[in-house]
């Protein structure tokens, strides 16, 4: 492994992701920041990761889309070296409704981001690891694996406990290559998501049904995404971490 880790998180121009690139940043990992829409955010978000000492570079592109995910890892490999980390973070959900409602452009679009992108991350992630000296993945997962989100979005929460079985599967297929394979599973978090899905006050509303009272904060998931990357984890593989205050 090179002397300071190199990591790979798609979806880290906003929330969850932009909180781990900075919590990774001080943690001393250089840094790939994909997204796909907004580079000032992206640009942004980097900017501060440099100002806390680390190398970043910021890549556009899709991850559902082949080609744009082994540019994201050529890229990265070529400006900071080989990769060491993944955080399988990008994801989207549709609409928030009842399935019946659902159409297939938005069920096929969560498919393709939540469950294609993230095996595809893993997938090169994977290969490049195996010829360093092992490496360490998380995927970001989601509470709605297990709580199912009816009347919401079943499709992602389905998305989700297939990320669940990707996380114990590829943790017993990579665990002899030296790789750690992980997910967390954030419960409600305040990040733009809410909104994207057509409910900004979804949080707030949701309260009153997490033990703890209130929403997460990304810091809150950036830190338990840190912890399973750093050696202080290292006997820790296939695991779902539920972070979610009590829900
Ligand atoms: P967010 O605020 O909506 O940010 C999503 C990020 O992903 C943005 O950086 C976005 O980039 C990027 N992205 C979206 N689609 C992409 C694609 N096809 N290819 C590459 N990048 C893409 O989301 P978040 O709330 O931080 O969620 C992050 C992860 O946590 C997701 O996997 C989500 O399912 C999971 N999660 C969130 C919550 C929650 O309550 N927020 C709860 C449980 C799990 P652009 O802005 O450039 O498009």
């Amino acid at each position: 492994m090179s002397a300071r880790p190199v990591t790979v998180v798609t979806g880290g121009s906003r929330g969850i992701g932009a909180a781990t690139c900075l919590r990774l940043a001080a943690n001393g990992h250089d840094l790939a920041l994909g997204y796909t829409r907004d580079a000032a955010a992206a640009e942004a978000v980097a900017e501060r990761v440099r100002a806390a000492g680390a190398r970043c570079v910021t890549v556009r592109g899709d991850v559902s889309e082949e080609c744009a995910v082994e540019r994201l890892f050529d890229i990265t490999g070529a400006e900071l070296g080989r990769v060491t980390g993944l955080v399988n973070n990008a994801g989207v959900t549709g609409p928030l409704g009842r399935l019946a409602d659902a159409r297939t452009e938005d069920l096929r679009r969560v498919v393709e981001v939540n469950l294609l992108g993230y095996l595809l991350c893993c997938r090169r992630a994977a290969r490049d690891m195996a010829e360093a000296d092992g490496g360490a993945i998380v995927n970001v997962s989601s509470t709605a694996a297990t709580l199912g989100s009816p009347g919401e979005y079943v499709h992602y929460a389905a998305t989700k406990a297939a990320v669940d079985a990707l996380t114990v599967g590829l943790a017993k297929e990579l665990g002899p290559d030296g790789i750690r394979v992980n997910a967390v599973a954030p419960g409600i978090i305040e990040t733009d998501m809410h909104a994207a899905m057509g409910d900004p006050d979804r949080p707030a509303k949701a309260a009153a049904g997490i033990p703890l009272g209130r929403p997460g904060r990304p810091d809150e998931i950036a830190g338990a995404i840190a912890w399973l990357l750093s050696p202080d984890a290292s006997y820790t593989t296939g695991t779902v971490l539920r972070v979610s205050g009590g829900r």
